[in-house]
């Protein structure tokens, strides 16, 4: 199944679809929603079209007695059972194919059946009964509502049908007959046209929800993400901590990695901004590979990336931090502001905690706290977090004054 993007659907409303058809993947889509929409119908129409038919059954006594028992049995022994089928079988496979089929199906039986046994009365009223079939054209194309194809073609049909059996029936005079056709064939002529440019609007609207569909999820998606690296913003950052907190979805400890680029700012200096982008790109690569599903990967600042673990152990963390640490090292990208052979390096600070325990300002300062001591040990290096008394986040507790809550405010 093929995924329709924002642009096919704007290059579907630029070239128009003046034969009904759009291209193969939005053309796949649109007969998804017709026939959910068409099927959540069909049983609603056909109740009210077989209990409006059957009671033509009234009509059938009083115009056409001569054969009003032959009738009975066409109405009640064949016509009804089959649009009941026609329901439970659209239930089991509903597809548009399907669904246009036992349209037409249904429609020309409704007028094939009374009219074939029409072709033995005699009945005065025969010019009245007859134009009774005009229901039957209407129930077709404004209520069941078939695609254009099949609405042409169970209209000529029915046409074929209307016309061979009244000739068959023999009653009417040339000019009463030639009236018959002349009025049907307008009739289908309306009706196809009217299809026509209802199936177009349908279709046109189709496309704009579905436009409409594609720009929000569209928006959503960069509203979510950083643009240089594509990694998650810190917008998200504040939605994911809700549903960790508030969801109390980690039943474990929650562990934050805090990385910083070294001397990035010199890098810029020598090698410009447009390679220090690359830069950020490249680094950010190696840590989605490096962290892969076992956390999320966020740009919190410039050259700041977080990563946030749930129901992670310390262990697991540092193991992480170290194996991201050296592969960014690997990575060779050179640093000439450094001198000759040296390369680009992060340096990184790792927090964890139980979201019970702690906020996830808390572990961010305590992250950022140990990549201070990262930095100030030489950078290229690990750090964990064992707060400053050595065993908890005594003294950077978000509510412990100035600076503080901020992180993520930012
Ligand atoms: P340290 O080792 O102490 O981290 O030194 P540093 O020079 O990296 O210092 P700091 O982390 O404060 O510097 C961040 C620099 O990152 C400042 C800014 O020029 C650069 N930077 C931030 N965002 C971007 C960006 O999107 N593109 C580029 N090219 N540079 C950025
Ligand atoms: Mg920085
Ligand atoms: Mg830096």
């Amino acid at each position: 199944m093929g995924v329709v993007t924002l642009e096919d659907v704007d290059r579907q409303i630029g070239n128009g679809f003046r034969l009904l058809r759009f291209a193969p993947a939005i053309e796949a889509a649109f007969l998804r929603d017709y026939a959910a929409n068409r099927v959540k119908l069909a049983a609603i129409w056909a109740v009210i079209g077989t209990l409006i038919y059957d009671m033509v059954f009234f009509g059938d006594a009083t115009m056409m007695a001569d054969v009003f028992s032959e009738l009975v049995v066409v109405r009640f022994g064949i016509f009804t059972p089959f649009a009941l089928f026609s329901v439970l079988a659209l239930r089991r496979w509903p597809t548009a194919g399907n669904y246009d089929l036992l349209a037409i199906a249904v429609a020309l039986l409704g007028v094939l059946l009374p009219m074939s046994v029409a072709v033995y009365s005699h009945s005065q009223y025969l010019f009245v009964y007859q134009n009774g079939n005009v229901a039957a054209f209407l129930f077709f194309v404004i209520a069941l509502r078939p695609r254009f194809p099949t609405i042409v073609i169970g209209l000529v049909l029915m046409c074929t049908v209307q016309f061979t059996t009244t000739k068959l029936n023999g009653s009417f005079d040339d000019v009463t007959y030639t009236g018959i056709v002349t009025f049907y064939i307008t009739l289908a002529i309306f009706l196809a046209m009217s299809a026509y440019f209802m199936e177009r609007t349908d279709r046109l609207n189709f496309l704009h929800q579905l436009r409409g569909g594609l720009l929000h999820a569209q928006l959503e998606r960069k509203s979510e993400r950083d643009e240089l690296t594509g990694l998650l913003n810190r917008h998200s950052l504040a939605r994911i901590r809700d549903s960790i907190w508030r969801e109390e979805r980690a039943t474990g400890s929650v562990a934050v990695i805090m990385l910083d680029i070294d001397r990035f700012k010199l890098f810029n200096d020598v090698h410009g901004h447009i390679e220090g982008d690359d830069c950020i790109r490249a680094v950010c690569q190696c840590i989605l590979r490096e962290v892969a599903s076992a956390g999320e990967t966020f740009r919190f600042g410039g050259e700041e990336i977080l990563v946030l673990m749930i129901n992670a152990g310390r262990d697991e963390a540092q193991a992480i931090a170290e194996r991201t640490r050296a592969a960014i090292e690997s990575l060779g990208i050179q640093h000439r502001g450094l001198g000759d052979g040296h390369v680009v390096t992060a340096s990184l600070g790792v927090a964890h905690g139980k979201p019970s325990e702690w906020s996830l300002d808390d572990l961010l300062k305590g992250a950022d706290a140990a990549l201070y001591d990262a930095k100030r040990n030489g950078r290229n290096t690990v750090s964990m977090f064992h707060g400053r008394s050595g065993e908890s986040f005594q003294g950077i507790r978000s509510d412990d004054g100035a600076g503080a809550s901020t992180l993520l405010a930012g």
